[in-house]
């Protein structure tokens, strides 16, 4: 059993080597440990050696990690991200909690976490999920949508737009992969010239990591290659 500390280590190898491949600077891709359905206990080990971004995707098991992880050792270091879907009545313990949400797939999300935004908190940093593929079942914005929706966001007071965020349909081949992320990079390069503070893309997984690297991710998110499979049973 390989232990959550040497499965960190490979990702960031793994980050590194591609970063190289494409003459980028290794610290220029964040690695997000996605630790939903994991225990504490996980998220302690990682914390222990050295790593402190972690993603979640269900509200109430992401704040109560993050309420537990609250006056310990490391917790100013700690970057809590909520990369799952929203719904629109669950946005209160997210704007309240989370330092960063991947996943605003409509503009009147992105207005409630701002007006509940606590006064005395940073503006929460947030990243639009586009839906890449333009299919009906998966959730995130069409391309065409997003210059109206960067515009809205723009004017809300507490959360500050940062880029884009994509989990395009899988492929195998490395060839599709480049390309889904690379029209979700160029997307962000048009909404630049009205929005010149965006840096941010949130895209790749274990699966196509290298892709999204070479197409300019600035946030890779991986769950199952650092802390293993997921046991859903108690998700249902
Ligand atoms: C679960 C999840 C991941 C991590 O997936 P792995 O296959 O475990 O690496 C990344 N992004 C999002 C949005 C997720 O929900």
């Amino acid at each position: 059993m390989s232990s959550i500390k040497q499965n960190i280590e490979q990702v960031i190898t793994q980050i590194a080597s591609a970063t190289e491949k494409c003459g980028r600077d290794a610290d220029s891709v964040q690695l997000l440990a996605v630790s939903k359905t994991k225990p504490i206990a996980a998220i302690q080990e990682a914390i222990e050696a050295g790593h402190f971004a972690f993603g979640e995707n269900y509200v109430q098991e992401g704040v109560e990690k993050v309420q537990h992880f609250r006056d310990t050792d490391h917790s100013a270091a700690l970057q809590w991200h909520f990369i799952g879907p929203i719904q629109s009545n669950k946005t209160r313990p997210i704007a309240e909690h989370f330092d960063w949400v991947h996943s605003i797939d409509r503009v009147k999300i992105a207005r409630r976490l701002s007006e509940q935004r606590p006064a005395n908190s940073a503006p929460l940093q947030v990243l639009l999920q586009v839906n890449t593929s333009n299919e009906a079942s998966k959730s995130g914005l069409i391309f065409a949508e997003l210059p109206q929706a960067a515009a809205d966001i723009a004017q809300m007071p507490n959360i500050e737009l940062r880029g884009l965020m994509s989990i395009p349909e899988k492929a195998n081949d490395y060839d599709s992969q480049f390309a889904a992320f690379h029209a979700l990079a160029e997307a962000m390069n048009t909404l630049k010239a009205d929005h010149p503070q965006l840096d941010t893309l949130s895209m790749g997984m274990s699966g196509d990591m290298d892709a999204a690297i070479a197409a300019g991710s600035t946030i890779v998110r991986i769950g199952t290659a650092i802390f293993g499979a997921r046991d859903y049973s108690n998700k249902a």
